[in-house]
């Protein structure tokens, strides 16, 4: 992470793009966080390269558009305590840390006040007795940000208290990790999440097949030969993989990898990222696409959010 690109010019030097098609604006309001492994697999002097498009701060970012709100999701109503949310039956989910090890324009949370999330054990007590006065709750979630930029040992401290709470069946990670720097899947996280009480899940995030090359595919496998099963969600997002044979080859990527296609979502209406948006009628069109052409297993759930309902809506 500590090497990772900070700067728009760079990314753009590093690809060699003209530094214009950065938006030094766009980039003051969420900034430019792309790790040098991932930009590795961005074709030079390709403006539209689907992994650019989810890093490149752009001057559409600051288009007003209506129906694009900051707290898309509803989820600052659904805070219970700093960094719980309670949204669905059985299950919550904790924000255990603001950082990322990527930055993606078209994130729901880019408006998220992280400043005010908790990232040590103190801070997280008040989460952790609420879950523990909850009887309800069988799994927590753990998100963010990305839980994995945590190091090992507060991951732990926070696995362990998890753990004394006698309902709490499951542990589910949220993560780009594995994607993004492959190499935060070590041997001391597999341990944790292998040795645990709690019964561990881990679902990834890559939006197009060429994210999943190489070293993805060791920090996947070394996850399944330690018996945790790895998902995958994705967004749907224009110029990235909103064509039948991106989603293909994605899903294919993904099951030959073991990993299960979970969701595809409907891009959140957040503000700035208007221009990524893709019309629910057209996605359901590529579902129905993807269909007719892989196997019942590999066609992602296509599902949106819609606050205050009591589970993502599934759209097709
Ligand atoms: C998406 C989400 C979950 C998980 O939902 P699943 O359908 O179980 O994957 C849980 N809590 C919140 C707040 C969410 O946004
Ligand atoms: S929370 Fe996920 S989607 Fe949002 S910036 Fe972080 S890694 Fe990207």
């Amino acid at each position: 992470m500590k090497s990772a690109i900070r700067d728009p010019a760079e990314l753009c030097r590093e690809l060699d793009l003209p530094a214009q098609i950065a938006s030094r604006f766009s980039a003051e309001s969420f900034r430019v966080f792309a790790p040098r492994g991932y930009v590795a697999k961005m074709v030079p002097g390709d403006p539209s390269d689907p992994l650019l498009l989810q890093v490149l701060p752009r001057s559409e970012e600051t288009r007003q558009e209506n129906g694009f709100v900051k707290d898309a999701v509803g989820d600052l109503d659904a805070s219970l305590a700093p960094g719980l949310i309670h949204k669905y039956e059985g299950r919550v989910l904790l924000v255990a840390t603001g950082a990322c090890a990527i930055h993606c324009r078209y994130c729901f949370r880019r408006h998220f006040p992280y400043e005010a999330t908790p990232r040590s054990l103190e801070a997280w007590r008040p989460a952790i007795e609420r879950i523990a006065s909850d009887n309800s709750v069988e799994e927590v979630i753990l998100s963010g940000g990305d839980p994995l930029t945590l190091v090992d040992g507060l991951l732990e401290q926070l696995v362990c208290e998890l753990e004394r709470i006698p309902h709490l069946k499951r542990l589910r990670v949220h993560t780009r990790l594995p994607v993004v720097i492959p190499e935060r899947v070590t041997s001391e996280l597999l341990a944790l999440l292998a040795g645990s009480r709690l019964t561990p899940i881990v679902v990834i995030h890559a939006n197009h097949a060429r994210e999943l090359e190489g070293d993805v595919s060791i920090a996947v496998a070394k996850l399944i030969q330690a018996g945790v099963p790895v998902l995958n969600q994705a967004v749907l997002l224009r110029g990235v993989n909103d064509a039948v044979d991106s989603l293909t080859e994605l899903s294919r990527a993904l099951v030959n990898l073991r990993v299960m296609p979970y969701y595809l979502h409907q891009l959140d209406r957040v503000a700035g990222a208007g221009h990524f948006e893709v019309s629910v009628e057209r996605g359901i069109e590529l579902i129905e696409q993807l269909r007719a052409r892989l196997p019942g297993y590999a066609v992602p759930r296509y599902v949106q959010e819609i606050a205050g309902e009591s589970s993502k809506r599934v759209l097709a």
